[in-house]
């Protein structure tokens, strides 16, 4: 009969049909390893035993009755009372409840008592309840499913294990024991005689020796009842199950549907998912970790959405702040396309994105800048804040300190520090390359000059690039001391002369307009510099 049940589960199943002492064939309990977990005595509830004489004329042992850690009867709500048959002694002999029942003694101090049990009684009819289910329902049920897998899974909805499914013991045990209460797991694992500290073992082999009743606590524990965590159907994916909804304002499947998960990528537990629309192209990526889902990012917007921007700004010449609107996005999103498809971004509104201080004070026009450096950098930190969003910070840690902890990534912690790097040298490259080509390239190359062309406060370069790696080699590399300058310089002076004509100090005055201070200062360096030159 149990031959489709998963070997995990076969055995505890086995357990909970045979862990009662049927009224009939007494052979079949005799596993004496099990022996441990069962109450010392046959039990019974007084009121059952009374409904038994009068329907069937005798009473006979519930099976329900005996399971480990039955104290209550599920039907009467009633503590069950100890016979006097040792649990041990039926694995020999054959006790007829009625014959063992006498309902006039059943008054005894168990039934009475107002002790540690009575006091979790709602959670041992809690218990009881899932047993009889169990009893009831459990060979109509699939067992066909792999338990390690659907514990871990219902641990990551909890976020109690990591994103790659990482236990942190203690932390199963907190809340495990939250939901239980620490004292009824306390009375009921004595109850039971049970010391074994399972819920440590929850992902180890060891799982296959579980007793029916842990998985019981667990099922409960995870989903509210063995039912429940039966029907339950944890999805693989941490990001949940698909379709997922579309980002794109102005796709139909906007806020519903239409994308499919196109790659999860993991790094340091935290999990990167992209997700793409069938329908519109548009991508995005959402960060996971822990205890929390970072928000929706959009990747590439795809050829529905770039594709209505073009046709608005180039067919029907709208402006930058109407073609926001059809689109609907900030005019900031419109203007980062334009550039990218190399379209002229109107001076006037560029100067002035939005009229200082219009709606300075309010949560939402913070929370705006917030997440336009957001779509910008893919992330957002307190000193990117502090740069691009001057005030945000502190208004939003007065007024929303939740929606600001929730957008801002920890300097310390940002997994994407490379990138940034890689960002910001990409941006110096760039400026040092427009230097050497456009600007003015007779000027020493410094690190003032190249933030200013790059767009940076220098003192803010200078804090970040010792964050920055590569960006600093770079930085390292191309800035020139003043000698190197100077030779630079001279040498291209010396250059630029006819054939063998030395250079002179009159020359370098000329071409390179010296300050006074700056000649005398380097007037020896400059001096042998001409005489090697002259060579
Ligand atoms: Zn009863
Ligand atoms: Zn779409």
């Amino acid at each position: 009969m149990a031959m489709a049940y998963s070997p995990v589960f076969r055995a505890e199943l086995e357990c909970v049909m045979n862990g009662g002492v049927s009224a009939f064939p007494l052979d079949r309990i005799g596993e004496t390893k099990s022996l441990p977990s069962w109450p010392k005595r046959l039990r019974y509830c007084p009121d059952c035993a009374n409904e038994d004489t009068a329907i069937h004329g005798e009473t006979y042992w519930h099976r329900l009755h005996q399971l480990p850690g039955m104290i209550y009867c599920t039907k009467h709500s009633m503590r069950l009372a100890d016979s006097r048959v040792a649990v041990h002694e039926t694995t020999t002999n054959f006790y007829a409840a009625s014959d063992v029942i006498i309902l006039e003694d059943s008054d005894d101090d168990n039934i009475n008592a107002h002790d540690d049990l009575t006091y979790h009684k709602a959670k041992f009819l809690k218990i009881g309840k899932e047993s009889e289910w169990l009893l009831n329902e459990g060979m109509s049920v699939d067992w066909n499913f792999d338990f390690q897998t659907k514990y871990k899974r219902l641990l990551r909805e909890k976020d109690i294990v990591t994103i790659q499914g990482v236990a942190d013991y203690d932390l199963i045990t907190d809340r495990f024991n939250d939901y239980w209460g620490e004292d009824f797991l306390k009375t009921l694992y004595s109850a039971m005689d049970d010391t074994r500290d399972w819920i440590r073992q929850l992902y180890a082999a060891r799982i296959v020796t579980f007793k029916p009743i842990y998985h019981i606590l667990l099922m409960c524990f995870l989903k509210g009842s063995v039912k429940a965590f039966l029907e339950s159907d944890p999805s693989e994916n941490p990001f949940g199950k698909g379709p997922w909804p579309c980002e794109n304002p102005i796709c139909g499947h906007c806020g519903t549907d239409g994308c499919k998960n196109t790659e999860i990528r993991y790094l340091n537990g935290v999990a990167t998912g992209f997700f793409q629309c069938d329908r519109c192209g548009m991508l995005y990526k959402q960060v996971k970790r822990k205890g929390k889902t970072g928000n929706r990012l959009i990747v590439n917007y795809g050829h529905v959405w770039t594709g209505e921007m073009s046709r608005c700004l180039i067919d029907k010449k709208m402006n930058v702040a109407e073609t926001a609107g059809i689109l609907k996005c900030t005019p900031h999103v419109v203007e980062s396309h334009m550039k990218k498809l190399g379209l002229r971004v109107e001076k006037k509104y560029f100067r002035s994105p939005q009229p200082i201080g219009w709606k300075s004070e309010t949560a939402e026009f913070h929370k705006e800048r917030v997440l336009k450096i957001y779509e910008q950098y893919q992330e957002v930190t307190f000193s990117m804040l502090r740069k691009h969003a001057p005030g945000t910070y502190a208004y939003l840690s007065k007024h929303d300190p939740a929606w600001l902890r929730e957008h801002l990534i920890h300097e310390s912690r940002r997994a994407d520090s490379r990138e940034a790097d890689r960002q910001l040298l990409k941006q110096i490259q760039a400026a040092v390359e427009w230097i050497q080509n456009e600007g003015n390239k007779e000027r020493q190359l410094t690190f003032g000059y190249i933030a200013r062309v790059a767009g940076e406060k220098e003192q803010e370069l200078k804090y970040s690039k010792l964050k920055r790696p590569l960006t600093k080699t770079y930085l390292d590399a191309v800035v020139e001391s003043r000698e190197e300058w100077l030779r630079r310089r001279i040498t291209a002076i010396r250059r630029n002369k006819d054939g063998c004509e030395p250079v002179s100090i009159a020359d370098i005055k000329r071409e390179m307009s010296l300050k006074p201070n700056t000649y005398r200062r380097y007037h020896d360096f400059i001096k042998r510099l001409i005489d090697e030159l002259n060579k």
